[in-house]
């Protein structure tokens, strides 16, 4: 059994989140180009240029994404299965998905897109924080962080690059939902309420395969 999924929707969804949640059950590794992207900025790997587009709450070039997710699903521990979180983020990015994943003879089994409200989105990215150390997604007033946790804010998590964020995922993401519509792989599901309502929505519309733990998918 394999699950090879994406998780689309705004800045602040709950995208990592969720995709933490899942992902060690089904044992399937949780990639997120927005952290790949973090990494390669701190280790000083990212242009300049491309480190102050994200700051500024634009988007990176496809060509630079796509080299990344080209490389990272040839690890062997995405043979089974993947979730892509913050990828693809345009149309010239799923396409490139699409040509990868058939050349390897592969699809998407679902597109799950997770809708909140601007208001809670600004809020919860707006305080938001991150454990340096664990990677650990933290929230100031929904999920407060253990003591001793080293807690880091995101530079793009002040709040007017969190709307110029949200003016592009607009601009370029929204396009996604009626291109995986169009091939029938859509899911929606509303992020709001709790981090357990949310997670159990999203098993929901992924039907049998979310039921599939780690057990199973290790057949
Ligand atoms: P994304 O990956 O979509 O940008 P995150 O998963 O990092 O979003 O979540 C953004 C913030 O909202 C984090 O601080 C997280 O703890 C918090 N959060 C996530 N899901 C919920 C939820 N269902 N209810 C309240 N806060 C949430
Ligand atoms: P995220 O952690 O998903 O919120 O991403 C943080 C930032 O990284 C985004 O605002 C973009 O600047 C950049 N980024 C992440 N993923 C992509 C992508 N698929 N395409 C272009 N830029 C990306």
């Amino acid at each position: 059994m394999s699950m090879r999924l994406v998780f689309l929707g705004p800045p602040g969804a709950g995208k990592g989140t969720q995709a933490k949640a899942l992902c060690e059950g089904w044992r399937i590794p949780h990639i997120a180009t927005g952290d790949m992207l973090r990494s390669a900025k701190v280790s000083g790997k990212l242009p300049p240029s491309l480190a102050q587009q994200m700051n500024a709450g634009g988007l990176v070039p496809d060509s630079v994404v796509i080299a990344l997710i080209r490389d990272r699903i040839a690890e062997p521990d995405a043979a089974r299965g993947f979730l892509f979180d913050g990828f693809p983020r345009t149309v010239p990015q799923a396409e490139a998905l699409d040509d990868l994943l058939q050349t390897a003879g592969f699809a998407l089994d679902a597109a799950v897109a997770i809708e909140v409200p601007e208001h809670l989105l600004i809020e919860r990215a707006t305080l938001r924080r991150i454990d340096k150390k664990t990677g650990q997604i933290y929230h100031l007033k929904y999920k407060p962080a253990p003591p001793g946790a080293d807690l880091e804010c995101r530079p793009d998590d002040a709040e007017e690059v969190v709307r110029q964020r949200l003016k592009t995922y607009v601009a370029m993401t929204s396009e996604l939902l009626p291109y995986y519509q169009k091939r029938g792989i859509l899911k929606r599901v509303s992020g709001e309420g709790g981090v357990d309502e949310v997670t159990a929505r999203i098993r929901a519309v992924l039907g049998s395969r979310s039921k599939e733990d780690g057990k199973e998918l290790a057949g």
